[in-house]
């Protein structure tokens, strides 16, 4: 099925491509040509929930520029319109939560999956370091659980398991040791209600905390702008130095030219 339709200044191709789920109100789509503000086109491929007439913008789950890989959380900044406000904590209520269907090999596969996006969001490593100490330090770097310092993950708090994903506002810090024990419980079966307490404003901040876009308008310049750019986004000049100067450099950026 292709249905053309626009709206806010967005234009795309919807056909759909068939992956209803269980419940019926989620549909896999593939979105071609989708032309944003400043004639930015991009194809990508989404889940879209409720099977519309015309694309509704904002109940798109997640895009992918399938060109670059880049994860695009939102969509909405794109076409001119704000972003998304921040998800208060407990956003999804108890009730709301759906027990996952599947096995423990595909459970394993979409946490991986889900790290893979997390990081893929703040495009370069040295980026991504920094938002993921953002995240440790407001757990005062250490297990939320047990204090524990060392080897320590994030992980979600309504767990994969009750439909709770690796992202901003759902996530926390626990040892490996707490992290295990938990499991697959819910947060209410696994934490005190002081603890919740506790965690529910850390949580709450974490969306403003963990906002991150990337400018390709910034990237697509010079070398030596490039350069800059990394610098303002707050890594630290050791190391924006490597990634320009040093070939050796795990993370080094290769030369264009
Ligand atoms: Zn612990």
């Amino acid at each position: 099925v292709c249905r053309r339709s626009s709206g806010s200044g967005l234009q795309a191709t919807l056909r759909d491509v068939g992956g209803y789920s269980e419940d019926g109100d989620r549909t896999e789509r593939e979105i071609s040509r989708l032309k944003a503000r400043d004639e930015v086109t991009f194809d990508a491929f989404c889940h879209l929930r409720d099977a519309e007439r015309t694309f509704v913008f904002y109940n798109v789950e997640r895009a992918i520029r399938l060109s670059t890989g880049e994860v695009l959380h939102d969509l909405r900044p794109l076409v001119g319109i704000a972003p998304l406000p921040a998800r208060p904590a407990g956003y999804l209520a108890r009730a709301a939560r759906k027990a996952f269907a599947g096995t423990q090999a595909e459970k394993a596969a979409l946490r991986k999956k889900q790290r893979r996006e997390l990081k893929a969001h703040y495009r370069l490593d040295p980026v991504w370091d920094l938002y993921k100490a953002r995240l440790h330090a407001s757990f005062g770097d250490h297990c939320f659980r047990c204090g524990a310092a060392r080897s320590l993950n994030m992980t979600p708090y309504v767990p994969l398991a009750w439909g709770g994903a690796l992202v901003p506002g759902n996530i926390h810090v626990l040892c490996p040791k707490c992290l295990a024990a938990k499991g697959d419980q819910q947060p209410e079966d696994f934490y005190s209600a002081e603890e919740i307490s506790r965690l529910e404003p850390i949580l709450a901040g974490q969306v403003g905390l963990m906002s991150f876009q990337w400018t390709w308008k910034r990237w697509n310049t010079s070398r030596h702008e490039q350069e800059v750019y990394v610098r303002e986004l707050g890594v630290p000049d050791e190391i924006v130095t490597k990634m320009f100067h040093d070939p050796t450099y795990l993370d080094y950026v290769p030369d264009s030219d």
